[in-house]
């Protein structure tokens, strides 16, 4: 194991790295339909669209959109909820310290965050860190739904119960919704805790390795059914 895996996974709290063999069993399928304009979009095209998007009252108070970053052709894909203050300052997704957590998950995994793609599941960022509304979650989501479309990963990890109930369409804790594969299409979704509640809840940290794991196995495997 080398030394940066090593002290990313001393930073989730982890001392041992076991790869795991094949993944839990998925639940029904997901469709992945891009609904309306952003459905026929090339990459460009979509990310011009939303920098100039005013589809919800998040356009008014936004500083930019944040579309997301990284290797447009990654295999891993991750998905958070929506810009805070920071990102919302920056346009790039996950810069504050819950960012520097999950580039420590992604290490410990063994990636570097420029080998994944990062987006959420808003564009802008809603005042005071609210919970995403389902207006704007419903007016957003076509946005994701093409990138995961354009990307096409080999997986897709979620951060976060409200991230994964959007993109699931399940009302589900996320304690019901971790350790298991999901699909959206044909794609495996795994999904874990979001890097903000392990900040505040660190004993939870392993459980999320574990979510890691499952998403290594599921690339490992080259499918995860
Ligand atoms: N939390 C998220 O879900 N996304 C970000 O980009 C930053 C914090």
């Amino acid at each position: 194991m080398d030394v940066r895996r090593n002290s990313a996974l001393e930073a989730l709290g982890i001392t041992a790295y076991v790869p795991r063999g094949r993944p839990v069993d998925t639940t029904a399928a997901q469709p992945l339909v891009a609904t309306g304009p952003a459905a026929w979009m090339d990459w460009t095209t979509l990310a011009a669209t939303v920098r100039g998007c005013t589809r919800c009252g998040l356009c008014e108070k936004r500083t930019q959109t944040v579309f997301g970053t990284g290797d447009i052709r990654a295999r891993l894909m991750v998905i958070g909820e929506a810009p805070g203050a920071e990102e919302d300052r920056q346009g790039e997704p996950f810069v504050g310290r819950a960012g520097q957590l999950l580039n420590s998950m992604l290490r410990a995994a063994g990636f570097e965050r420029p080998q994944v793609y990062i987006a959420n599941v808003l564009k802008c960022r809603p005042p005071n860190n609210r919970d995403p509304a389902t207006e704007e979650t419903d007016r957003c989501l076509p946005y994701l739904l093409r990138q995961i479309q354009l990307i096409d990963p080999a997986v897709i990890l979620c951060l976060g119960r409200i991230a994964a109930q959007r993109l699931l369409e399940r009302d589900d804790t996320i304690a019901r919704m971790r350790g298991r594969i999901h699909r959206l299409g044909q794609r495996p979704v795994v999904v874990t805790y979001h890097p903000a509640y392990l900040l505040r809840s660190p004993t939870e940290k392993r459980k999320s390795w574990e979510d890691l794991k499952l998403a290594m196995g599921v690339l490992a495997s080259g499918d995860g059914a």
